[in-house]
């Protein structure tokens, strides 16, 4: 028996482009092997992408269908569908064909022929609102900066991964999952093949500007407490700071020099209004800080994720 593809498709308002979809990807799929099994996980659509589907699945066996109870978001519809996925290769596409089929043969080789258990999309260049664009680099840019992954701007979720790599996706045990960090934090042996990403033809984007934003928030906060650190970090700097201003203000009582234009004695109650501002603004970030510090440890403990993934085991019985 040849290997056999699962293609995870969420689709939550769709209607208009799953026809479409389907003639596509099971096109593509079946130029690599008739061995297939197209998954499409219907998220809580209010359209009739569930009626559309059901009639698709009554004509094709290998077409299955996921439906949601309600709508859980694009996130939490790829893993509904890893959990349901039975082939050795999984391929995660949305359904909007924004990203192409057409791609999914040199994802298969990679994987096939030169042992890479993740193949993921990179975008040559984003398309899309100026406004949504210029928002997207300032958050990659902090998720580097926080996270310690290298998510660049243009990874996709359109990607092909190992059932390996399924299996240990799916037993993690968080809630709010940021799907494109977690591939990117399991590690094993991974590669991107870089595309063109169309506009969406038919259809309007379903990510509403809040949903990016939980997105986005979930993004940072899943991968890495260093905001809450850098509350500690501004504390300590601020306090310092003061010390610095305290021993200048007294040089300056001293020797009575102007600054900013203003004489010492010009301004009364001044230095101590200042001083005790900023000693206790210092204070109370540490403070802040601190705790900040023992609720990021928490919080890792509470994710409870597996330290190691192991790749290969060698000898063992
Ligand atoms: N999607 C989903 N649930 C949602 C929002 C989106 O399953 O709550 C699906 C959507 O149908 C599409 C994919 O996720 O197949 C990506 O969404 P979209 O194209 O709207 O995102 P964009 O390409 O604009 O980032
Ligand atoms: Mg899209």
């Amino acid at each position: 028996m040849t290997d056999k593809i699962s293609v995870i498709i969420p689709c939550f308002n769709e209607s208009e482009n799953i026809n479409n979809t389907y003639e596509r990807i099971k096109e593509n799929v079946k130029k690599i092997t008739e061995n297939f099994e197209l998954i499409f996980v219907e998220d809580g659509s209010t359209d009739n992408s569930f009626s559309k589907l059901f009639s698709l699945s009554n004509k094709d066996k290998n077409l299955k269908i996921i439906k949601l109870s309600r709508n859980f978001g694009h996130q939490n519809a790829i893993f509904a569908g890893l959990e349901n996925a039975s082939g050795d290769c999984i391929i995660i596409i949305d359904a909007d064909l924004q990203d192409p089929p057409e791609l999914f043969n040199a994802m298969f080789k990679k994987w096939k022929d030169e042992n890479y258990q993740v193949v993921y999309g990179v975008r040559k260049k984003r398309k899309g609102n100026f406004f949504k664009l210029i928002l997207y680099s300032i958050y990659h840019r902090l998720f580097r900066i926080f996270s310690n992954l290298n998510n660049s701007n243009d990874l996709a979720d359109f990607c092909l991964i190992d059932k390996k790599i399924k299996n240990y996706l799916i037993n993690l045990k968080e809630k709010n999952i940021y799907f494109r960090g977690l591939r990117s934090w399991i590690g094993f042996k991974q590669t991107g093949i870089e595309y063109e990403r169309e506009n969406r033809s038919l259809g309007k984007s379903k990510y509403s500007i809040f949903k990016l934003y939980t997105l986005a928030i979930n993004g940072i906060t899943n991968f890495s407490t260093k905001p809450l650190s850098l509350i500690l970090f501004l504390g300590f700097f601020i306090f310092l700071l003061s010390m610095f201003l305290i021993v200048f203000y007294i040089l300056q009582k001293i020797f009575n020099f102007e600054f900013l234009g203003v004489l010492p004695d010009q301004v009364p109650g001044f230095y101590t209004l200042v001083i005790i501002l900023i000693l206790f603004g210092s204070f109370n970030l540490i403070c802040l800080g601190l705790i900040g510090e023992y609720v990021g440890r928490l919080y890792e403990e509470a994710k409870s994720r597996p330290k190691y993934f192991v790749d290969e085991k060698i000898n063992f019985k």
